[in-house]
């Protein structure tokens, strides 16, 4: 049961999965129509001929599973359907006064869902004249066709429009709903991979490629466009974590990453997207945010909090551990690109580290 689950209502394919929907309510469909036709008494050609249907889909049903003959089964079943069941039944239940034309439009469907390119235009246009023969027969031979009489006629219409409709709207849920779901997966792929291209994955900051695409766009844009405006009021502070190697040595590597990844949050969570800030992974354990304030003092403030925050992390297991870090903070507005400032903040956190570390230089 697990087995046929799988194959059947998990596939992976909506195509292979809407085919053995298809198979399996026209096998139980037929079966009911048979054996409502042995009770009926209908004549014999028409229970010969429902009898073979029934057969034929059951053994394409397990064929289908064993086999995985799947795509020579939806042509089968495709012009088994149009090219001999449907006629026949047409022409045996009463030709056009009974319903069966609008079951022919579940076909049509069926056709556009299963089949593609060349093979679905040769389906449809097969099965349509197919069908506009069969009509043109009930036509010319009106003598072997018992027709239904009004009342009949208007019965058989009524149930076949109900059936063929309910199908239909499931049919096309069917498709939407895998649609949709198809649609939802290529947008969370898109996601991830736009994510991916710009964020680094350790410490789900900002990649550094993402830092500098920023900063250029910073220094080419027109003093108040858009979001990162211009370089005024434009601050970079470039952080290294104090005696890292020592950190790694003592507790290990992966340890290491862990404080990479704390330190980082911070960062994150002091970086305001919304303003055009953002915090990134500049090396190994060194990182730039880019912040925006009025006045060099209020970045100074906002830089050395940041510094504060990662002193007073506490660390499990490690109740001891003062994790510090460095840092040099420079103005945008002062310098002509960004290899300039990046090279000033780079000069500053140098001086803080020869001062002592723990401190915020500009
Ligand atoms: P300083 O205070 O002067 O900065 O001393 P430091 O020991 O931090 O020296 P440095 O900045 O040169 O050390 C960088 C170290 O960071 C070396 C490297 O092993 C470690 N490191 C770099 N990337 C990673 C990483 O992704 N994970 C871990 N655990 N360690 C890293
Ligand atoms: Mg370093
Ligand atoms: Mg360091």
């Amino acid at each position: 049961m697990d087995k046929f689950h799988k194959i059947i209502l998990e596939n992976e394919d909506i195509r292979v999965r809407i085919y053995y929907i298809t198979l399996s309510i026209a096998s139980i469909a037929l079966t009911i129509s048979l054996i409502a036709d042995i009770f009926q008494g209908f004549n014999r050609p028409v229970l010969i001929l429902v009898g073979v249907g029934v057969v034929f889909l059951i053994a394409l049903w397990f064929l289908s599973v064993y086999l995985h003959i799947e795509n020579l089964g939806k042509h089968l079943l495709i012009y088994f359907f149009n090219l001999v069941l449907f006629p026949k039944i047409f022409i045996y239940s009463g030709g056009i006064t009974c319903g069966l034309l609008l079951a022919f439009l579940i076909s049509l469907v069926i056709i556009g869902i299963l089949l593609e390119g060349k093979s679905r235009i040769i389906a449809y246009l097969i099965s349509i004249v197919s069908m506009e023969i069969t009509i043109y027969y009930s036509y010319a031979y009106q003598d072997k066709i018992k027709f239904l009489n009004y009342k009949d006629s208007i019965i058989d219409y009524c149930v076949t429009l109900l059936i063929v409709s309910l199908t239909i709207i499931y049919l096309v849920g069917l498709m939407l709903k895998a649609y949709n779901d198809e649609r939802t997966k290529t947008q969370e792929l898109n996601q991830r991979l736009q994510e991916l291209s710009v964020k680094d994955e350790l410490s789900g900051l900002y990649n550094r490629r993402e830092l500098f695409r920023r900063l250029n766009s910073i220094y080419r844009s027109v003093s108040g466009s858009q979001i990162p405006a211009s370089k005024q009021d434009c601050y970079i502070a470039m952080f290294d974590i104090d005696n890292f190697k020592r950190l790694n040595d003592t507790y290990g590597h992966q340890f290491g990453d862990k404080v990479l990844s704390a330190v980082a949050h911070i960062l994150m969570e002091s970086a305001t997207e919304d303003d055009g800030e953002i915090a990134a992974r500049y090396g190994g354990e060194e990182f730039v945010i880019i912040i925006r304030a009025t006045s060099v003092h209020d970045a100074l403030e906002r830089v050395d909090q940041i510094r504060k925050d990662i002193e007073s992390i506490r660390w499990d297991n490690v109740p001891d551990l003062v994790v510090t870090v460095s840092g040099g903070l420079s103005s945008c507005e002062s310098f002509d690109n960004v290899d300039l400032v990046i090279q000033d903040a780079d000069e500053h956190l140098y001086k803080a580290k020869h001062e002592g570390k723990n401190q915020i230089q500009v």
